[in-house]
């Protein structure tokens, strides 16, 4: 979501003359967008923030100024530290107000020693302000459905950082995306903190659910995928379960995190869902989608998790069999709930206990890319490869394929669909080579540049 922020910052910010650079060095605004999820991520602003301030003074012994701009979750959790901390910072805004930078900038290029601090949650949503989409990076684009979260998960600083949920009218969603659809899109990625919350309005009357909208979707000519993350497990409905069977743009992976396989954990964690649930969602998901490839969440070390509470989450990892994962140490948010739980878990043990869940979740990642090899997949392709008559791609499973064409055959194209022949798989893609029984050269009948 950040990735899709800074896009609209920077499309926001075009038409006042700016334009994105990749060094920092003789920019006239550096423009941090931040993420507070774990404690790790907001230490590395602070350093950040220490290099810049050197960049800023060189620039004004040449008479220029740096306009630096803290955004995102940790200005918005830690706005007043940071205009105490670093006197060279000039605007702080949340990330339900960033539409709002440039009046924000016009102020602190006026102001001689001001700071601005600008971290409320203003009534009028902020995608009633933002442009629409115009760059695209590439044939996958990001597009916000919703945002903010009401779950309170005690361990989590989402709902106090990104406010409560929103969701985006539908109407304005159809037009985003043909946009993009029109820009050489191909591929769409809902986002959401709790993305299968989503609830915006439809026909100024009706709510939408996500499955509808997906639905809605997938009419656009053109759009060859749809993809959503992330979801929650109690958010998941049936009309959406059915979806992954009968909307072929929907694509067979889903990212829903469990967080953890003990029910005295998940209860602690205010998750509203059991292992149970858990299981039997997951049998829901496979059967309206048999070869459904499932991602998740895990925190370790979560305040009193025993031995036994971990061994109960790799046994559950068992159990699902997944294709892919993320995993973390739990890490105490301030003002989260969990934070003054007592009975923290000892860092050791926690690193400990993330080495060996890890060992397990890549043992699955390699056995499912394993299994791919021999299968006919259908790869978009994203972007050049290393190597001559070398492109990369993603299977339907979301996994990066290099695809290399034959000598003789016409090399395909960036925004292509086609069916690849898996022959080798590495820990995080695949290889495939062209499947020349497809229509001669491998590339399917629709295709689009
Ligand atoms: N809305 C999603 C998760 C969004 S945050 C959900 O409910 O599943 C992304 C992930 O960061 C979470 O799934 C969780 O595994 C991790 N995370 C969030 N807060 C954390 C914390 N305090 N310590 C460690 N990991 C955390
Ligand atoms: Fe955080 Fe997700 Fe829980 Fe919301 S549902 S509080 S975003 S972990």
């Amino acid at each position: 979501m950040n990735v899709y922020d800074s896009d609209r910052m920077s499309e926001l910010l075009a038409p006042f003359g700016y334009e994105p650079t990749f060094v920092p060095d003789n920019a006239d605004m550096v423009i941090l967008n931040t993420c507070h999820i774990r404690e790790k991520a907001s230490e590395k602003l602070f350093s950040e923030l220490g290099r810049l301030r050197v960049l800023k003074k060189r620039r004004a012994s040449m008479g220029k100024r740096m306009i630096i701009t803290v955004a995102g979750c940790v200005a918005q959790a830690a706005g007043e530290e940071i205009i105490r901390r670093i006197p060279q910072v000039d605007i702080v805004v949340g990330p339900q107000t960033y539409h709002r930078l440039p009046e924000l900038i016009v102020r602190a290029e006026r102001a001689v020693n001001g700071q601005i601090l600008y971290t409320d949650f203003p009534v009028e949503p902020k995608f009633d302000h933002l442009p629409s989409a115009r760059h695209v990076r590439g044939v996958s684009a990001f597009l916000t459905v919703q945002e903010g979260c009401d779950k309170f998960c005690t361990f989590c600083v989402v709902p106090y950082t990104r406010g409560a949920e929103y969701s985006r009218p539908v109407a304005d969603l159809i037009i985003e995306a043909e946009g993009l659809v029109e820009k050489g899109v191909r591929e769409i990625v809902l986002l959401g903190q709790n993305v299968n919350a989503y609830h915006g309005v439809f026909d100024d009357v009706q709510v939408s659910s996500l499955s509808k909208l997906i639905e809605r979707l997938a009419d656009i000519e053109g759009l060859a995928r749809i993809r959503y993350t992330t979801s929650h497990p109690r958010d998941m409905d049936v009309a959406l379960i059915e979806a992954h069977g009968k909307v072929p743009a929907l694509m067979p992976s889903l990212h829903l995190p469990v967080q953890s396989g003990s029910d005295r954990i998940l209860g602690k964690m205010n998750r509203g869902y059991s292992v149970d649930d858990y299981l039997r969602l997951v049998d829901r998901l496979r059967t309206s989608c048999p070869d459904i490839a499932l991602s998740s969440d895990f925190i370790v070390g979560f305040p009193g998790e025993t031995e036994v509470e971990f061994e109960a989450t790799m046994t559950l990892v068992k159990q699902i069999g997944f294709a892919q994962a993320y995993s973390f140490k739990y890490s105490s948010r301030p003002g989260t709930p969990a934070a003054s739980l007592g009975n923290h878990v000892d860092e050791a043990v926690k690193g400990e206990r993330l080495l060996t869940l890890q060992a397990l979740l890549s043992d699955q990642q390699h056995k499912f890319n394993d299994s791919m090899i021999g299968r006919r997949l259908e790869v978009l392709l994203e972007k050049p490869g290393r190597y001559p008559r070398q492109l990369v791609g993603r299977s339907p499973y979301l996994q990066p394929v290099h695809v290399v064409s034959k000598d003789d055959a016409v090399p395909p194209r960036i925004g292509e669909l086609i069916k690849v022949e898996i022959t080798g798989s590495c820990p995080n893609s695949l290889a495939g080579v062209l499947d020349t029984n497809v229509d001669g050269d491998g590339i399917e009948k629709e295709n689009f540049v």
